[in-house]
């Protein structure tokens, strides 16, 4: 996987649908704090970037 790539996902507070932005030269591994935009609660991102599309992608509670 070499472009950008959205990638929707539920809050693991209140369930709602965020969408982030993955940028694949940031590395085959990648994990960061996003807030929520729906609750601003700060969520754990992280995920793996495969060769076809993104794994491993979790979602949790700070
Ligand atoms: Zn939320």
């Amino acid at each position: 996987m070499n472009i950008e790539e959205d990638y929707s996902f539920d809050c693991p507070y209140c369930m709602d649908t965020n969408v982030i932005r993955i940028d694949p030269t940031g590395g085959e591994k990648q994990q960061f704090v996003q807030d929520c935009e729906t609750c601003c609660r700060p969520m754990v991102i992280k995920f793996e970037v495969g060769p076809e599309s993104i794994t491993n992608f979790s979602a949790e509670r700070e």
